[in-house]
């Protein structure tokens, strides 16, 4: 029978209630046979994801706060033990949760620390289903890179094969000395996009608290066009750019094997949601734009040197500096005698902005370096931009419409995709002046 592999959410797991309609989800359709799940997030606004929690506690122990530790852990213990009181189990939780508090205060890692609200809500989500909980140490390996083992998917085929049916904890998997280690926030998706592969799955469902992947980001514009239907490498662009409803590395699993995915809401699970596919068919040529997604805090430092295009080897000497710093660029957009670095500020702590600098002016002797700090990135993207005559002119009148000062652009050589940079505080107004142009 064929499969598929469905991914709940922390807004999935909030509570107890939910958790019963998860399963009501999962049993509705008797291919959903794998469920992949996060940890407990957020039940109302201003409320505190239970990984949020965790981390906390982790930095109090670390710290020796203990009251201070006390207290968040109580909350957290609080949040699991509601949940089984709601599901009318007994799980036997506080025994679980007096068995990690004690591991923190032993000094346990940080990653152990954040990786057990999907262990404890995968318990929970097993027992209401009433079928095996199988831990993700079992089978998700890291190499000594920390990067993603291929032996993965052989492991977790030869385990699975043994669960018809299985819920797994999201997030995490052990690293190659036997110690866990999780994926960076929001890396349940990844976990999910794994099991799909692992098992051949024909689809990867992914439920959340959103009808869909979105045109925008909802909390930027109101009720944005929903996407029927997008591709890989479209989503790759928008997620990898802040449109975070699927981790941009969540793609890779799937991609190798050609599974579509489709994004649902719990809370809707009769809309029809958005398919992810290898390609799309047919593009609309009255939107040549699919989605358009925004990322804060880049620095770009220009550089301007004249004939710098007939420098042999000005490049490569330039990027050698970045090297040497273990920075890793995020474009690197040129003209005859220019040429910008776009980087993360997340590299440029602690004063390596005015290293990097210097030694750039050491390195290739430029004739003036600008500086541009708070730099938001928005990419517009779509296959439909390619056979679309005049795309990037109505993009850029409706930025100077909206009096939006274009610092950067950079145009992906698939011609998937524009990049705009701006400055941080103009982002949000750059996505609804580019979105209410193309929508
Ligand atoms: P989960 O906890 O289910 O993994 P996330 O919070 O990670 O959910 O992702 C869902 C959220 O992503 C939505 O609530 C929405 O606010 C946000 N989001 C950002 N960009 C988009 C987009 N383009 N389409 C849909 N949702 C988006
Ligand atoms: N719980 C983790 C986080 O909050 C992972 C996930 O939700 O996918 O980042
Ligand atoms: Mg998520």
């Amino acid at each position: 029978m064929s499969i598929k592999v469905c991914k709940f959410g922390g807004t999935s797991m909030a509570d107890g209630n939910i958790m019963k309609r998860v399963a009501q989800i999962v049993t509705a359709d008797e291919k959903r046979r794998y469920v992949v799940v996060s940890a407990p997030g957020k039940r109302f606004g201003g409320d505190i994801k239970v990984t949020d929690l965790l981390y906390q506690c982790y930095k109090q122990a670390q710290a020796g706060e203990l009251s201070a530790f006390d207290e968040t852990f109580s909350k957290i213990r609080n949040r699991f033990l509601y949940i089984e009181k709601e599901i009318d189990k007994n799980l036997g939780l506080d025994g679980l949760l007096n068995d990690i508090k004690e591991k923190i205060l032993a000094g346990e890692s940080e990653d152990y620390c954040a990786s057990r609200g999907e262990y404890l809500a995968a318990n929970i989500m097993a027992s209401v289903l009433d079928i095996p909980f199988v831990d993700a140490t079992e089978f998700i390996r890291f190499n000594q890179d920390g990067l993603l083992d291929e032996s993965t998917y052989e492991l977790g085929a030869s385990l699975l094969k043994k669960y018809p049916r299985a819920v797994i904890p999201g997030f995490y998997g052990l690293d190659a000395n036997g110690k866990i280690k999780t994926f960076s926030r929001g890396g349940g998706d990844i976990s999910g996009a794994i099991v799909a592969n692992a098992v051949a799955a024909e689809l990867y469902e992914n439920w959340t608290d959103v009808s869909g992947f979105f045109a925008c980001d909802p909390r930027i514009v109101q009720n944005p066009k929903c996407i029927s239907s997008l591709s890989y490498q479209e989503l790759r662009e928008l997620s990898y750019m802040g449109a975070n409803v699927l981790h941009s590395e969540a793609i890779f699993p799937v991609r190798v094997a050609g599974i579509p995915i489709r994004i649902c809401n719990t809370f809707r699970p009769e809309d029809a949601g958005t398919f992810i596919v290898p390609k799309v068919t047919g593009v609309d040529l009255d939107t040549p734009v699919t989605g358009i997604a925004g990322k804060k805090d880049f620095t770009v430092i220009s550089i301007e040197k004249s004939m710098m295009n007939a420098e042999i080897g000005f490049t490569m000497r330039l990027l050698s500096v970045l090297d040497r710093y273990g920075v890793s660029f995020e474009h690197l957009p040129s003209g005859i005698d220019t040429i910008s670095l776009v980087i993360d500020n997340e590299y440029l702590q602690n004063g390596l902005l005015e290293k990097l600098v210097q030694e750039i002016k050491e390195t290739v002797h430029p004739d003036i370096v600008h500086i541009h700090e708070d730099i938001a990135l928005v990419a517009t993207v779509g296959h439909g931009m390619k056979q679309n005559v005049g795309t990037s002119a109505r993009l850029f009148k409706a930025l100077s419409e909206a009096g939006i000062n274009v610092q950067m652009i950079d145009q992906g050589s698939s011609e998937l995709n524009i990049i705009v940079g701006v400055d941080g505080k103009d982002c949000e107004n750059c996505i609804n002046a580019i979105y209410h142009e193309f929508f």
